[in-house]
């Protein structure tokens, strides 16, 4: 008996012995970490990735970074687009006023209703029915640079027939479809790049990423970590001087930050400027002393939703819609001040300068 444990006390030193080097070995040659990094254009905006992934894993990085690219045009191609006939937007936009409704996607349904929370929440601040107030304004030909001498303001009549045509109530969400009224027309562009980047989220999870910071236009996904470890910092443009940022957040992988700011779309003529978040009580650019709000979720479709229904909805009453949902809020104010919910104190910095 003595033998045999002398014998097993033997065998186990010889397993932690090995168990040891094993260990060892798996340290000396631990995989290192690679960066890749990409920029594109898509849904109408600049999409820039940094990613980190360990070298020899089954994915590489520059393969998923292709990947990322490619799960934002499907969304774009096949769900979200006003402007692309295959997508599911379009073809319900298509069929408002007919009397059967059309056949949505189940993720689609649900972010849809996801919206509606959001509109209701915010009295109708936010709301995707805004679709004929857009193409009125012209945005996406600001987009493209229209001079300020070719821009015609809409006139207010036309507006007022705009917003008859407007209002989420009129949104009908039934099990497997949706329909619209006559003439009543969707739009995701507050909303599209949020919903990207849960989307993201998932892909990156999927293929075990080290840690990657993505941006699809005014909205921030941060995932994971960085392998030198320290916080993922994302800036917070000067909307006087968009050169510059106010300031960062520093923040863990896993967060959702939106930036909506009169300075992304915008055209000036006889010195005021028309921008491109529109308060569905006027249809015209909301007018609510902010100039940028910045939002910080775990949720992508939550953070650009909240960003633009607290941008029209002014400092005071944005704060309590962003506590509401559980967000950190951070205004830009006219005047250059800032206004911020507690919780974001303890994420943002302001930059050394001052800017
Ligand atoms: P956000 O505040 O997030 O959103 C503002 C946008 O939301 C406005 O431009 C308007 O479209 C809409 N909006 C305004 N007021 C409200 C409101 N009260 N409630 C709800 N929505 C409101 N742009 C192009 O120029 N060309 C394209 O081809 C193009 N394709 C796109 C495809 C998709 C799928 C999406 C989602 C957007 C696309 N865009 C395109 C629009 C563009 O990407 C952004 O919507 C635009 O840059 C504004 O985003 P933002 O983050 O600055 O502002
Ligand atoms: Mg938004």
């Amino acid at each position: 008996m003595k033998m045999f444990l002398e014998k097993t006390g033997v065998i186990r030193l010889g397993i932690i012995v090995m168990l040891g080097s094993l260990l060892f070995l798996i340290c000396g040659c631990s995989p290192r970490s690679k960066v890749v990094q990409r920029v594109d254009t898509a849904m109408g905006t600049i999409v820039s990735q940094t990613l980190y992934q360990k070298e020899g894993t089954k994915k590489e990085g520059e393969s998923i970074l292709q990947e990322v690219i490619a799960c934002i045009q499907n969304l774009e191609q096949e769900q979200l687009s006003r402007r692309l006939p295959g997508a599911e937007v379009y073809q319900i936009n298509q069929a408002a006023g007919e009397k059967e409704g059309i056949r949505v996607s189940e993720e689609l349904k649900m972010q849809l209703e996801t919206c509606m929370e959001i509109s209701e929440a915010s009295e109708g601040a936010f709301d995707i029915t805004i679709g004929k107030i857009v193409q009125l304004w012209d945005i996406d030909g600001w987009a493209e640079g229209a001079a300020a001498d070719e821009f015609v303001i809409p006139s207010d009549a036309a507006l007022e027939a705009a917003l008859t045509d407007s209002g989420y109530e009129k949104v009908e969400i039934a099990p497997g479809t949706v329909k619209l009224p006559a003439n009543v027309q969707m739009d995701m562009g507050a909303v599209g790049k949020g919903i990207a980047l849960d989307r993201i989220r998932a892909l990156l999870e999927q293929y075990k990423v080290e840690g990657a910071v993505i941006s699809v236009g005014g909205s921030v996904l941060t995932y994971g970590a960085k392998p030198e470890g320290g916080s993922w910092n994302v800036g917070i443009v000067n909307p006087a001087d968009t050169s510059q940022n106010i300031g960062v957040l520093k923040l863990s992988g896993g967060w959702c930050v939106s930036t909506s700011g009169d300075y992304e779309r915008y055209v000036e003529k006889d010195g005021i400027r028309y921008h491109h978040i529109i308060d569905p009580s006027t249809g015209k650019p909301a007018d609510s002393g902010v100039r940028s709000v910045t939002i910080l979720t775990r949720n992508g479709l939550y953070s650009d939703a909240l960003s633009t229904a607290c941008f029209i909805l002014g400092s005071e009453r944005g704060m309590a819609l962003a506590e509401q949902f559980g967000a950190e809020a951070l205004f830009v104010l006219e005047d250059g001040s800032l206004a911020m919910t507690e919780g974001m104190q303890e994420y943002f910095c302001l930059s050394n300068a001052g800017k």
